[in-house]
């Protein structure tokens, strides 16, 4: 049971913890602030608070606002360009994880030369070690699902090969976090439940990840017991303020699951099916494999899907040892159902049947790294056979 335990992010959390930002310290003179090139961090007043907070405490600023949902290598070096042409010494993510993530990959690319995929492993990247410090980085979470708050992770996608891979080292923690659910309170409710999932992803595929350690199962099932109970809640009542909060924290306590364990290749195969179709938002891709997936592996870790049952709410001990393992994929389902997105099909994406093949080895090849953390190691044909069972 050796592990180390490096998560070196101050964390403000709770609802009006984005006003609290004006008493911290900053760690820079001058923000390059990274939001989306959507309407919302301008209309929901967000954009303009963080502004007039910086300019009371003598900062300065400039908005680079063009990140995508699945965001895009031409955006790092865009945006790492804009922060050297003004001599920006830290950057400021504002907004859900395409915002943050890009925000860290800009944060990299500030001062290390080269292209940001000579630095990235896996796929076509160069796999070259950093050379120069990464510029700090302050996370303003304004969705709950990533986690990236909590993590030193950040996913780009490579848009002329395809290539939707995740990046993150020791210097790629934010400095600075800022959870705060009154900047979630406005979130429309399909958006809420793939955020959601993809925090209780984080936290199964965590908890079922090889190199899991009792501190990361903690939190993993902490943050699959509050979203079990919560997320429905804030699905169906989005203005409900204590379904936030709690919503928000196990989002926060899965992105510590990935920063003390790892997901596993589910996410692999997501990253495969929005590099390809950047539309599809993450949550939604992860929802429409989960069944399949975790179908597949019930009977290759049955204890911990026994466990995992358990802790959404299923009386494990009522049932016959070998049911359990199946009845966390049962719950599971509940689950999605109770948040209006047990029916989502990839076909509705624009996906096509006849991609999986393709995708299952863009999987593999881009983010190999993670069905090494599988506890069954799958085999091409097994991937491919997840995806094609997925596929609706
Ligand atoms: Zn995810």
């Amino acid at each position: 049971m050796n592990f180390t335990y490096f998560i070196p992010t101050k964390i403000l959390f709770g609802s009006g913890s984005f006003n609290a930002l004006a008493k911290e310290e900053l760690p820079g003179t001058k923000a390059l602030v990274v939001i989306t090139a959507g309407k919302s961090m301008r209309a929901n007043g967000y954009l303009d608070r963080l502004l007039s907070m910086l300019d009371a405490k003598g900062i300065g600023h400039v908005v680079f606002d063009k990140i995508l949902p699945n965001p895009v290598l031409k955006h790092v070096h865009e945006g790492a360009e804009l922060a050297r042409a003004n001599g920006c010494d830290f950057v400021i993510g504002l907004g859900g994880g395409s915002s943050i993530d890009t925000a860290k990959s800009i944060a990299v690319m500030v001062k290390n030369p080269g292209n940001y995929w000579d630095y990235i492993f896996g796929g076509s990247g160069g796999r070259k070690p950093l050379s120069e410090p990464v510029l700090p980085i302050v996370a303003i979470a304004t969705t709950a699902g990533t986690g990236t708050e909590a993590d030193p992770w950040t996913v780009i996608t490579k848009e002329d090969t395809n290539e939707k891979i995740g990046f993150g080292c020791n210097q790629t923690f934010p400095a600075l976090s800022v959870v705060d659910p009154e900047l979630m309170l406005t979130i429309p409710p399909h958006l809420t439940a793939y955020q959601g999932f993809d925090a209780l992803f984080h936290a199964i595929e965590g908890f079922i990840a090889k190199i899991a350690t009792p501190l990361s199962d903690a939190y993993a099932l902490k943050s699959i017991e509050l979203l079990t109970r919560w997320l429905p809640v804030a699905v169906r009542d989005g203005s409900n303020l204590e379904a936030r909060e709690q919503v928000a924290i196990a989002s926060t306590l899965a992105g510590m699951v990935e920063s003390t364990s790892s997901c596993t290749s589910e996410h692999g195969m997501e990253h495969a099916l929005s590099a390809y179709y950047p539309a599809l938002p993450h949550g939604a891709g992860l929802i429409m494999l989960s069944e399949s997936y975790f179908t597949f592996f019930a009977d290759k870790c049955p204890e911990l899907f026994s466990k995992l049952a358990q802790t959404m709410g299923v009386d494990v001990a009522a049932l016959p040892e070998q049911d359990r393992p199946m009845a966390f994929v049962g719950a599971l389902m509940d689950l999605q159902a109770s948040c209006g997105v047990r029916n989502l099909k990839m076909s509705d994406f624009g996906i096509k049947a006849e991609d999986m093949p393709l995708c299952a080895e863009n999987a593999r090849q881009t983010m190999g790294g993670l069905f090494r953390l599988d506890r069954y190691r799958l085999s091409p044909e097994e991937t491919e056979a997840i995806m094609r069972n997925a596929y609706k």
